[in-house]
C-alpha cells in the first residue's frame, strides 16, 4: 500500500498526535537520536542512551527506573505511565544494544543516524532502536495525550540483548516486580513487503527457537604421523561431517508454523501457492518432500520449520608430528519449541552411524555446559504464547486494518529475549513494527542498515493504537 492510499486510514489517529507533536517524523527523529549514542556490544554500554531516554519520559509524568548491572556501563531502563490498577500493566520491551559494524564496508556513517531519501541509516535502524523508537514514541504519545489509562503501561530499554550476561534472565532474577504484566510486546515478526512495495502478510511472533551446541566427537589411534594408520580421528570426523552435510531433518510445523505457511499459500501465486499448502496438508510423502525442497530454498522459511544443523567450531590436533586421538566438531542446532535434546542425539548418532563417533551435550562442569544445560532447561520450559489476549487481537487488528494484508503467527528463527516473560507464562509477542523489504532485511546486522521513514512513522500509530484499545479507560 502506498502512503497517499493509507492517509484515510492514518489520518484520525494523526490528528490527536499532530495536536501535541508538531514534529513531522518524531519517530524517525528519535532513531536518529538513538543511533548516534553508539551502543555496540560488546562492549554494549547502554547507559548513556538510558540518560537520554529518562529526559524524555520524566518531563512527562513517568516513574523512571535505571537499573544498573554489574558491568558499569550497561543499565536497563524503565519507564511506567501509571494507570488506575484495575488492570494489569502492559509492558513495552526494546533492546538498545546493537552488534558491531565493519565500518569500512558502510558508504555512511553508521552512528551518524543520517536522514537520506526517505530512509533513517544506522546501525540498529532494524534491530531493534528501530522498534525501540516506535515502543517509545507510542507511550510518550500517551502521556503528552494525558491518556487516562485502565492499566500501567510499562516501556523497557534493555541491555545485553545481542550480549548475553546481563540481559532480561539476569534482570528477572532480581527485578521481576518492575517487569510482571499481563502481556507484553518484543521484537519477533515481520511486515513484509513485496516487490510492487505493498505489505504481503505481517507475522507476529508467539514463540522463538531455541539454540542448543551439541559435541560431535570421533576417536582413533593416537600416534606418530610418520606411519599413518586407517583409524585416524581427523578423517573419521570429516566422513562423519559429509554424512550430516548431506542431512536434513524432517519439518516439525507447529500450529504458528503451519497458520504462518497457510497465509504465504494465500498470499503468493502457484506454483508456490501449492508447496505451501502441500507443506501443511498434504498427505502424500513425496509432496510433502517437493514441497520442503522448493519453499527451502529460502534460507528462513527452511530453518523456521526444522531443527536446524550448523557445524560451528572444529577442534583436533596439537603438533605437526602427531595423529591426534581424537578430533571434536561443535554442531549448533536450532530447535522448534518441544525438541528434547535427546531425540537429536539419538537421530545425529544414526545419521553417523558409526561407533568410533559419539554424539553427546557438552560436559556440565564446563561454563559452555552449565549455559546449555540452563538453556535447554529453559527452552523446555517455553511454550508458544497463547493468542486469545486482548493485547495479540489488538494489535493484529490494528496491523490488519493499516497495512491492508493478512496477519499470521510466527516461530521466530532465532533467539530473543521474550524467554524472560514466556518461561514465567507471560504471553509475549513480537513485531518489528514496520513495513519493510527482503532487500532492506538483508542490511540487518549487515551494511547501510535503514528502515523508511513512513514505515516508522506508520507503526508507531498501530502501537499507538493497539496501546488505547488494550490500556485506555
Ligand atoms: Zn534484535
Amino acid at each position: 500500500m502506498r502512503f497517499s492510499q493509507l492517509i484515510p486510514v492514518l489520518l484520525p489517529a494523526l490528528m490527536p498526535l499532530a495536536a501535541a507533536e508538531p514534529a513531522a517524523h518524531p519517530t524517525a527523529d528519535l532513531l536518529a537520536e538513538l543511533i548516534k549514542i553508539d551502543t555496540s556490544n560488546p562492549p554494549g554500554r547502554s547507559a548513556p542512551l538510558h540518560e537520554l531516554l529518562a529526559s524524555k519520559f520524566r518531563p512527562l509524568g513517568f516513574e523512571i527506573a535505571i537499573i544498573p548491572t554489574p558491568d558499569g556501563g550497561k543499565t536497563h531502563f524503565f519507564a511506567r505511565l501509571k494507570g488506575d490498577g484495575t488492570k494489569r500493566p502492559v509492558l513495552l520491551a526494546a533492546h538498545s544494544d546493537v552488534v558491531g559494524v565493519e565500518r569500512e564496508k558502510w558508504t555512511l556513517d553508521p552512528f551518524g543516524g543520517t536522514i537520506k531519501d526517505g530512509y533513517v541509516y544506522g546501525r540498529g535502524a532494524i534491530d531493534f532502536k528501530g522498534g525501540l523508537a516506535v515502543f517509545a514514541e507510542s507511550v510518550l504519545s500517551l502521556a503528552r495525550n494525558h491518556v487516562p489509562l485502565h492499566r500501567d503501561v510499562i516501556f523497557l530499554s534493555e541491555a545485553d540483548e545481542e550480549g548475553a550476561t546481563y540481559n532480561t534472565n539476569w534482570l528477572a532474577q532480581s527485578h521481576w516486580d518492575q517487569m510482571d504484566c499481563e502481556f507484553a510486546l518484543n521484537e519477533g515478526g515481520w511486515v513484509i513487503k513485496g516487490a510492487d512495495e505493498k505489505v504481503r502478510y505481517i507475522s507476529i511472533s508467539t514463540a522463538d527457537k531455541s539454540g542448543l551446541n551439541l559435541l560431535v566427537t570421533a576417536k582413533g589411534t593416537s600416534t606418530h604421523s610418520s606411519m599413518p594408520r586407517p583409524d585416524s580421528a581427523i578423517f573419521i570426523l570429516a566422513k562423519a561431517l559429509a554424512k550430516l552435510a548431506d542431512y536434513d531433518t524432517q519439518p516439525k510445523l507447529i500450529p504458528s508454523t503451519r497458520e504462518f505457511f497457510l497465509t504465504l499459500g494465500k498470499t503468493s501465486q502457484p506454483p508456490q501457492s501449492d508447496y505451501f499448502f502441500n507443506l501443511v496438508n498434504s498427505t502424500d510423502p513425496q509432496l510433502v518432500h517437493e514441497a520442503d525442497v522448493e519453499i527451502s530454498k529460502d534460507p528462513l522459511l527452511h530453518a523456521i520449520m526444522r531443527n536446524t544443523i550448523a557445524p560451528v567450531f572444529l577442534n583436533a590436533g596439537f603438533r605437526g608430528n602427531v595423529i591426534p586421538g581424537s578430533a571434536q566438531a561443535t554442531i549448533n542446532f536450532r530447535t522448534i519449541p518441544g525438541t528434547d535434546p535427546r531425540e537429536l542425539i539419538t537421530e545425529l548418532s544414526s545419521v553417523i552411524d558409526d561407533p568410533r563417533v559419539e554424539v553427546s551435550q557438552p560436559p556440565f562442569n564446563t561454563a559452555e555446559g552449565a549455559r546449555a544445560v540452563e538453556n535447554t532447561r529453559q527452552a523446555a520450559r517455553l511454550t508458544p504464547s497463547r493468542v486469545d489476549t486482548d493485547l495479540y487481537r489488538a494489535l493484529a487488528r490494528n496491523a490488519q486494518a493499516t497495512w491492508s494484508a493478512p496477519v499470521t503467527q510466527y516461530l521466530f528463527q532465532a533467539g530473543t529475549d521474550a524467554g524472560a516473560w514466556r518461561s514465567r507464562g507471560v504471553p509475549v509477542y513480537g513485531i518489528y513494527p514496520y513495513p519493510i523489504s527482503g532487500g532492506d532485511l538483508t542490511r540487518m546486522h549487515g551494511n547501510d542498515e535503514r528502515v523508511p521513514i513512513e514505515s516508522l512513522e506508520q507503526g508507531t500509530q498501530v502501537i499507538y493504537k493497539t496501546l488505547l484499545e488494550v490500556a485506555a479507560q
